[in-house]
């Protein structure tokens, strides 16, 4: 099991977090940034995160009964393919992996039509980050359009401080509540550090 410092040491290694003083694009102050797509730049150190998810679903489900995992599209597809791909090795059977991407017209989370999704599979959703939840909620709807079964939601940084909880087993490597400053009210600003713009994730 990782502890919550060597999965920092991860993420400042990476760069999935930086420490500083940072101006939101919603104008709000940060001591923190993430960008949680920067583990996909490592996949021996994402490994080390899979590894830890596969230990932790071990614990609450029964992994021969996972058909497949699904990311949303972009931070969770390496995600997905590798925790898939995991599983699959460790029983020794296939585990399908999928992707939803946001649909043109409605703006959704949808599952791909490249893949065929039978009626009642058993489904690990995985993200990388969440702030809303919306993404990975509208992942776990348009799986349910195909009466999937959700045992599980694994995710790498939940920065709704848990706030935020999916069905099935839900499995957070890191939880964090996000830290922001009004901009004429910061106490970072207040001890004269230097401020980086950073354009913020989209919520997700
Ligand atoms: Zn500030």
């Amino acid at each position: 099991m990782l502890t919550k410092q060597e999965i920092e040491s991860v993420f400042t290694e990476t760069g999935v977090m930086k420490e500083g003083h940072f101006k939101l694009k919603s104008g709000k102050h940060s001591p923190v940034y993430f960008n949680a797509k920067a583990i996909q730049q490592y996949p021996m150190k994402l490994n080390k995160f899979i590894d830890a998810w596969l230990e932790m679903l071990k614990e609450k489900v029964d992994i021969n009964k996972i058909d497949r995992v699904v990311g949303p599209a972009e931070g969770g597809i390496a995600l997905a393919y590798s925790l898939a791909e995991k599983i699959g090795k460790d029983r020794n059977r296939e585990c399908l992996m999928a992707y939803t991407s946001k649909d043109k017209e409605t703006g959704m989370m949808q599952l791909r039509k490249n893949f065929d999704l039978p009626s009642n599979e058993n489904i690990v959703v995985v993200e990388d980050v969440i702030t809303t939840g919306g993404s990975v909620q509208q992942t776990i709807d348009s799986l349910s359009e195909k009466n999937a079964n959700i045992i599980a939601v694994c995710l790498m940084v939940d920065r709704t401080g848990g706030a935020v909880k999916f069905e099935g087993e839900n499995i957070a490597l890191y939880t964090t509540e996000a830290i922001t400053y009004e901009s004429d009210n910061c106490p970072l600003c207040n001890q004269n550090l230097p401020l980086t713009a950073m354009s913020n994730n989209a919520k997700k």
